[in-house]
C-alpha cells in the first residue's frame, strides 16, 4: 500500500530540533488489522480524513503498518526512574511516534502507537500490545477526559489478527492514542545521565517553546520552566485524587511535561475508600498507592529538577539552592489544588481556613466504614433533598450525622441557594466511573466473543459521567461481591 494521504497536517519539530532523541522506524505490518473502535470526534479534531478513506487504509494507518503522507514515524529515547531503581535507557520498546500534527485549532499535538512492533528500544520485549489492556487504556483514558482530568487521548483500536503470547495467547491490538506530546521526566533524565548539556538545553528550549510559550524568552526560564511543570503535576495529581484515581505506575518515564495523564496500566478508580490501596500486582511496597501520589509526584519532580541544575545556575549550590526552594513549594500548590477540588464537592464556593478540617473529617470516617468514594461524594450532591442515600453508607450513622451538621453550618455560610449549589455538586461529583467490574466485563466480551457492544455501551455511559440517566443504574453500582480484590497489571 503506498504512502495514504491522510489529510493530516503533518509537522515534525520534534525531530528537526531533537536529533539523537529518537530512531526512525516503521511500524510492523499486521497479518489482518481490523479497526474495532475509531474516535470520531477526535479524527475529526486532528483533521484526519476519515470520510475518504477505506477502512482498511485506517486500519493499516493506526496500526503502523502503512506511513501518512509527509509523515516519518519515530521511536523516542527516553531513561527514567522505575520503583525508584534508574534506567538510563527506556525509550518506545513497542510505540511509536506516527506522526505530530498541527490540528484544526492550531494546536500540536502527537499521534503515537502503542503495539506496533520492536524498536531497537525494546530490550527483551516483542514490541507487542493485546487487546485487553489496549481497550482498558481507551476506556480509562477517554472517561478521565470526560471527568475534566488532563490526559491523553483515545483515538483508535486497531487489532491486528496476531495471536500474543502472554501467561496465555491473547489477541494482538494497536492503541493509537494522542498527546499535547511525549516529553517525560525522562526525556530529560536521557540527556541528563549521558552529561549532554548541551543536547539537554535544546530539550528544555524545545519544551518551552511548545508548551510554555509565555516564559521562552525570559530570564531564569529554566527555573521558570521547572516552576510551570510543578504547577500542571500539582493540579493533575489533585484532580485525581478528587475522583478516586490511582495511576499505579509514576515512573519519571510516565510524568509528562505537558501534565497530561499518560500510561494507562495498572491504573485503576477506587470504590471503597482506602488511601493505601495500590493496584498494580508488582507494586508489593504500596510505593504507588493513592495517598501517597502527591509525594511520590514531588518525587518524580525532584529528578526533574535534577536534570536542570546546568542549565539553572554553573554554580551547583547556588542551582540547588534554586531548585530546592520551587520543589519546597509543591506540596503548598498541590494542597491548594485539592482544596479547590475538595471544597467544590462540598458545594463550597468559598474558602475558610477551617475547611481542610471539615473535609478530612468526612474522609476518615469513609475509611473506617469503608465508603464508596464516588457513591458517597454523588450522594451527599442530593443531600439536602435526600437524607437517607449519604446515611445509609455508613456504619457509624451517629458519627456522619454529627459530621453532617457540621458541613450544614458551614453551608450556611455560602450564598447560593441549594438547588443550585445541588446541581454544582452534581457536576464535580461523577455518578459514573470506569468501575472496575465494569471494565472487567467489556473487555472480556470484546476478547472471549469479539463482541464490542457492551465495550460501546460503556464508553457512551462514560463519556457523560455527570448526567444520570434513565436505564443506567447498574452502571452506578459497586462491584459485586463475587468480584474481590483487584489487581492490575503492568507492560501488557
Ligand atoms: P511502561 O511500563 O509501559 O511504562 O514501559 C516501560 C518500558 O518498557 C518502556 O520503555 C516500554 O517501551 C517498554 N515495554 C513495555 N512493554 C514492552 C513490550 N511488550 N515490548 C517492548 N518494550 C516494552
Ligand atoms: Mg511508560
Amino acid at each position: 500500500m503506498p504512502n495514504i494521504d491522510s489529510g493530516l497536517q503533518i509537522d515534525s519539530s520534534y525531530a528537526n530540533a531533537l536529533e539523537g532523541m529518537y530512531v526512525s522506524f516503521k511500524g510492523d505490518l499486521a497479518p489482518k488489522p481490523q479497526l474495532v473502535k475509531l474516535n470520531r470526534a477526535l479524527a475529526d479534531e486532528l483533521g484526519l480524513a476519515v470520510d475518504k478513506l477505506e477502512e482498511a487504509q485506517l486500519a493499516a494507518l493506526l496500526s503502523g503498518g502503512n506511513v501518512p503522507l509527509g509523515g516519518a514515524p519515530l521511536a523516542q529515547a527516553y531513561a527514567g526512574h522505575q520503583f525508584g531503581g534508574f534506567s538510563p535507557q527506556l525509550g518506545d520498546g513497542r510505540a511509536l511516534l506516527l506522526a505530530e500534527v498541527i490540528d484544526k485549532k492550531s494546536a500540536r499535538r502527537d499521534i503515537h502507537l502503542k503495539g506496533s512492533g520492536r524498536t531497537i528500544f525494546s530490550r527483551g520485549g516483542d514490541g507487542k500490545a493485546v487487546l485487553g489492556p489496549v481497550l482498558r487504556e481507551y476506556l480509562l483514558a477517554e472517561a478521565m477526559h470526560s471527568l475534566g482530568v488532563p490526559t491523553t487521548r483515545a483515538l483508535a483500536v486497531v487489532s491486528t489478527g496476531e495471536t500474543i503470547m502472554r501467561t496465555q495467547p491473547l489477541p494482538g491490538a494497536v492503541l493509537a492514542r494522542v498527546a499535547k506530546s511525549h516529553i517525560r521526566v525522562g526525556s530529560f533524565q536521557f540527556l541528563a545521565a549521558r552529561g549532554n548539556t548541551k543536547k539537554l538545553t535544546a530539550l528544555a528550549e524545545y519544551t518551552l517553546a511548545r508548551h510554555f510559550p509565555n516564559i521562552q524568552d525570559t530570564a531564569n526560564r529554566y527555573l521558570k520552566l521547572l516552576t510551570q511543570v510543578c504547577e500542571r503535576q500539582a493540579f493533575l495529581v489533585a484532580k485525581w485524587m478528587s475522583v478516586g484515581f490511582v495511576h499505579g505506575v509514576m515512573n519519571t518515564d510516565n510524568i509528562t511535561i505537558s501534565g497530561e495523564t499518560i500510561d494507562y496500566g495498572p491504573c485503576a478508580f477506587l470504590d471503597v475508600f482506602d488511601p493505601s490501596i495500590a493496584f498494580s500486582s508488582i507494586d508489593t511496597q504500596r510505593r504507588y498507592a493513592y495517598a501517597k501520589q502527591p509525594s511520590m509526584a514531588l518525587w518524580g519532580l525532584t529528578r526533574f529538577a535534577e536534570t536542570l541544575l546546568p542549565l539553572i545556575d554553573q554554580d551547583e549550590t547556588r542551582a540547588v539552592e534554586l531548585v530546592t526552594v520551587v520543589l519546597n513549594d509543591f506540596e503548598a500548590a498541590y494542597q491548594r489544588q485539592w482544596l479547590i477540588c475538595m471544597r467544590a464537592k462540598l458545594g463550597l464556593q468559598t474558602a475558610q481556613s477551617d475547611d481542610v478540617t471539615l473535609i478530612n473529617k468526612l474522609l476518615t470516617l469513609m475509611v473506617e466504614d469503608e465508603v464508596d468514594f464516588t457513591h458517597l461524594f454523588r450522594a451527599l450532591s442530593g443531600l439536602l433533598v435526600d437524607n437517607e442515600t449519604a446515611l445509609n453508607l455508613f456504619k457509624n450513622k451517629a458519627a456522619f450525622q454529627q459530621w453532617q451538621l457540621l458541613w450544614l453550618e458551614r453551608l450556611a455560610d455560602e450564598p447560593i441557594a441549594i438547588d443550585e449549589r445541588s446541581l454544582l455538586m452534581r457536576n464535580v461529583n461523577p455518578m459514573y466511573i470506569p468501575r472496575n467490574h465494569l471494565v472487567e466485563e467489556v473487555i472480556s466480551a470484546a476478547e472471549q466473543e469479539g463482541d464490542f457492544k457492551p465495550f460501546e455501551k460503556l464508553l457512551e455511559v462514560l463519556d457523560k459521567p455527570f448526567t444520570k440517566r434513565e436505564g443506567l443504574s447498574r452502571f452506578a453500582q459497586a462491584a459485586p461481591e463475587s468480584f474481590g480484590d483487584y489487581a492490575t497489571f503492568c507492560g501488557t
